[in-house]
């Protein structure tokens, strides 16, 4: 495959590696990514993403950067999530070509080799990586997310692929673009759908974790779910508003009903049941609707805050000096 590259001697490729409480695969896991990449033979920069981890991680990667002259680390001033994570690697990467990946090794670092030939025989912007198979996640979180994207794809003006996650590869443009986009709340699989550009897509097996456990409880993927839907879809407002006409309309129709058979002399009916019944469920509708609203209301608040979205406590690379404060 090497003829593929030999036009490319000054392209570099960066793998961004976003890293939170991953003591116990980091050291595999830079392995790995070290004999994929000298195997390719390209100059390139490993940058991890130490998201305030607790473990030692965030040290262990400083340690990594000052043997390694192709590792940079960037150090955030506490857990901000993936998200920002990615959103700071994608910041700080110089590469033409830009690699997300796991630390946990659930994406196998062995098919960058093919991400990146596929990048170049194909012309595409963005080499997306399908997953195949989801072992080692439970039946329970792969119909939650079967579920969600099927709603999520009902909601949104343009596709968003299930099955594929954040491992894949961009070019500098498309990286440009996401680095671009000012929006503080950064649902990844979203923005890189509404960018666009030309896409290759290449199945492969997702492996389970490597070790360690997952950061994602039912709860944070109930949120993660929550701003994909709020930030790429006004639809649910217009839904609430729909059901919310259709329960007036009929409550008037049935109002009138009951006006109309008392004229008729029948007796007023008896109803407390479903007096109750309805109320609760009036009730319901209408604490779900403002709850919603309060959704959107909140994301606005939170974007004119302007705050950033992360912030970088220092940055390791063993060319430079050891640890320069930024931002
Ligand atoms: N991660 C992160 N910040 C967080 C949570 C996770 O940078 O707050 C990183 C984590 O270190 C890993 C990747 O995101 O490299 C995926 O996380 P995880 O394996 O926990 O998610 P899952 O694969 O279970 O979806
Ligand atoms: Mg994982």
């Amino acid at each position: 495959m090497n003829f593929l590259f030999s036009n490319m001697e000054r392209v570099v490729v960066s793998v961004v590696v976003p890293a939170y409480n991953e003591i116990a695969v980091l050291d595999i896991c830079h392995q790995r990514l070290r004999g994929v990449m000298e195997g390719i033979g390209l100059a390139y920069e490993l940058l991890y993403v130490d998201d305030g981890s607790s473990d030692g991680c965030g040290e262990a990667l400083v340690a990594l950067a000052s043997q390694d002259s192709h590792v940079r680390v960037i150090r955030l001033s506490r857990n901000f999530g993936k998200e920002a994570a990615i959103t700071a690697g994608l910041d700080h990467a110089r590469g033409e070509a830009v690699i997300l990946i796991d630390a946990d090794l659930q994406d196998p670092p062995e098919l960058i080799p093919d991400m990146l030939a596929a990048w170049r025989s194909t012309g595409a912007d963005v080499i997306a990586m399908r997953r195949r198979h989801r072992s080692g996640e439970s039946w329970f979180k792969r119909s939650c997310a079967h579920l969600f994207y099927r709603i999520l794809n009902r909601l949104s003006e343009f596709p968003i692929p299930q099955d594929t996650g954040d491992f894949r590869l961009l070019s500098r443009r498309v990286v440009d673009s996401i680095n671009r986009l000012p929006e503080r709340s950064r649902y990844m699989k979203g923005l890189f759908a509404w960018v666009g550009f030309p896409t290759h897509e290449i199945l492969y097996d997702r492996e389970p974790r490597a070790a360690g456990r997952s950061k994602w409880g039912f709860f944070g993927l109930l949120r993660l779910a929550l701003e994909g839907v709020t930030s790429f879809s006004a639809a649910p407002l217009r839904w609430v508003t729909g059901l919310g006409l259709v329960t007036a309309v009929s409550g008037a129709v049935f109002g009138l009903w009951i006006v109309v058979k008392t004229l008729q002399g029948y007796p007023a009916p008896s109803g407390y049941p479903s007096s109750i019944a309805m109320m609760t469920f009036l009730g319901g509708i209408q604490l779900f609707s403002v709850g919603l609203l309060g959704e959107y209301v909140g994301r606005i608040y939170l974007e004119t805050k302007q705050r950033p979205r992360y912030l970088v406590r220092d940055i390791d690379e063993s060319t430079g000096e050891p640890s320069s404060r930024m931002e």
